[in-house]
C-alpha cells in the first residue's frame, strides 16, 4: 500500500521503474486522443468537475491510461471524494504511476503522470480516506474503463 511518503520520496528521489516505455512524437499523440485527451494527457489541461464521464460512475471493472492502456485503477478503489472528478485510494501497482511536484498555478501540487507513456493524469492528494491516505483525483478523459 502506498502512502503519502511513498509518494513523496517517488517525486524527490526517482519514481519506479515502470514496466515499459512508450514515447510518441507529440503529433502521432494528437493522431491518435481526441481533443479532449490530448490536452489532458499531452497538454496538462484540467477538465471542469461533475462534467466528466467518470465523476459519478461507480460500474465495475478496471481504469486504463487512455493514452496508451495501461491498468492504472481498480473500480473497486474508487470513492465519492466529492471533489468533481473521479478519486481512488491506490493505483493497481506501485509502478504504473510517476509523480511529479507541481508548482503551476500557484499551487504545490503533486502531479501523478502514467508511467508507461508520461501522459498527464490528474493530482493526488494527502487526504483520503483510511489507511492509506491517498486521494488520486484523475481527469475522466485521461481514463478509459474496462469491464474485466
Ligand atoms: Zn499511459
Amino acid at each position: 500500500m502506498l502512502r503519502w511518503i511513498d509518494v513523496l520520496l517517488f517525486a524527490r528521489y526517482g519514481n519506479p521503474e515502470p514496466p515499459q516505455q512508450i514515447r510518441y512524437p507529440e503529433a502521432r499523440w494528437q493522431h491518435l486522443l481526441t481533443a479532449e485527451q490530448f490536452a489532458v494527457l499531452r497538454g496538462k489541461a484540467t477538465e471542469p468537475p461533475y462534467r466528466n464521464a467518470y465523476c459519478r460512475s461507480y460500474a465495475p471493472g478496471r481504469y486504463h491510461c487512455a493514452g496508451c492502456g495501461t491498468a492504472l485503477f481498480e473500480a473497486a478503489t474508487k470513492y465519492h471524494a466529492i471533489s468533481g472528478w473521479p478519486s481512488f485510494t491506490q493505483p493497481v501497482a506501485k509502478n504504473c504511476i510517476r509523480y511529479a511536484f507541481d508548482d503551476s498555478h500557484h499551487m504545490q501540487r503533486m502531479e501523478a503522470l502514467c508511467n508507461v507513456c508520461g501522459g498527464h493524469l490528474g493530482h493526488v492528494f494527502p487526504d483520503g480516506p483510511a489507511p492509506a491516505g491517498l486521494r488520486y483525483c484523475i481527469n475522466s478523459a485521461s481514463l478509459e474503463l474496462r469491464a474485466e
